[in-house]
C-alpha cells in the first residue's frame, strides 16, 4: 500500500467516525421530533399563506360585487322615483318588470357577498388555528433544539478533532482517489475502501461475502484496487 493510499484509509476511518457521531445525533428521538416539528411548522406556514392569498382574492371579489350592488341600487332608486311620479297605471306597470329584474340581480349580489364573507370568516378561523399551531410547534421546537444542542456540545471536541484531521489529511491524498471516495460516499457507499478478505488469491473475497471474480483478482494484482461487482465497494490489497 502506498503512503498516499494509507492516508486515504486513515481519512476514511476518521470520516466513518464522524459519520457515526452524526448518525447517533440523527437517531436521537429529539432529532426525529425536531424534524416532525419543523415539518408541521412549514405546513402551517404554507396553509397560512394559501389562506391569506385566498382571502385576498375573495376580498377583491367582494369589492367588485359591492360596486355592482351599489350601481344596481342606484338604478333601483332611480326607477322607484320614476314609478312614484308616474301619472298613469299603465306607465307604472311598465316599470314593474324592471323592478323585478333589478331586485333579482340585487338579491344575487347579496347572496354572493354573503358567500364570500362566510368563506373569509372560515379562512380567518383557520388562520387563527394555524397561528396557534405554529406557536405551539415553535415552543416545542425550541425546547428540542436546546436538548439537541447539549448533545452537539458534548460531541463538539470530537467532531472538531476529526474535522481538523480530515482537513490536514486531504492535501496528502491523491486527488483522483479522494474524488472517487467522495463520489462513492455520496452514492451511499460506506466504507468505500475495504481490505480484501482472505489470505491467498484463491479465496479472495469482498467484505460483503462475495468471492472476487477472476477479473477482480487480476485487477487487484495489477492496480491494488478493484471494485466488487456485488456491493460496488472498492476492495484493496492489504
Ligand atoms: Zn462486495
Amino acid at each position: 500500500m502506498t503512503e498516499k493510499f494509507e492516508k486515504m484509509i486513515e481519512y476514511q476511518a476518521l470520516d466513518m467516525e464522524l459519520r457515526k457521531i452524526n448518525r447517533e445525533y440523527n437517531k436521537l428521538p429529539e432529532k426525529k421530533k425536531l424534524d416532525v416539528a419543523r415539518n408541521k411548522f412549514v405546513e402551517a406556514t404554507n396553509k397560512l399563506d394559501a389562506n391569506s392569498a385566498e382571502a385576498e382574492t375573495l376580498g377583491a371579489e367582494v369589492e367588485k360585487i359591492y360596486a355592482d350592488y351599489k350601481n344596481l341600487m342606484a338604478s333601483f332608486n332611480e326607477i322607484e322615483k320614476k314609478y312614484n311620479s308616474a301619472e298613469s297605471d299603465e306607465e307604472k306597470a311598465g316599470y314593474l318588470s324592471r323592478f323585478e329584474s333589478l331586485r333579482s340581480k340585487i338579491e344575487s349580489c347579496k347572496g354572493k357577498i354573503d358567500d364570500r364573507i362566510e368563506r373569509i370568516k372560515r379562512l380567518t378561523h383557520d388562520c387563527k388555528q394555524q397561528l396557534a399551531l405554529k406557536k405551539t410547534v415553535k415552543e416545542e421546537y425550541d425546547k428540542l433544539k436546546v436538548k439537541l444542542e447539549a448533545f452537539r456540545e458534548k460531541t463538539s471536541p470530537d467532531r472538531k478533532r476529526i474535522e481538523d484531521k480530515l482537513k490536514e489529511l486531504e492535501p496528502q491524498i491523491d486527488g483522483a482517489i479522494l474524488t472517487t471516495y467522495k463520489r462513492f460516499k455520496s452514492d451511499g457507499i460506506a466504507p468505500v475502501f475495504v481490505p480484501v478478505v482472505g489470505d491467498d488469491e484463491k479465496s479472495y473475497s469482498c467484505i460483503c461475502g462475495m468471492q472476487l471474480s477472476q477479473t477482480n483478482k487480476s485487477e487487484l494484482k495489477n492496480r491494488s484496487v478493484s471494485q466488487c461487482e456485488t456491493c460496488r465497494r472498492l476492495v484493496y490489497l492489504k
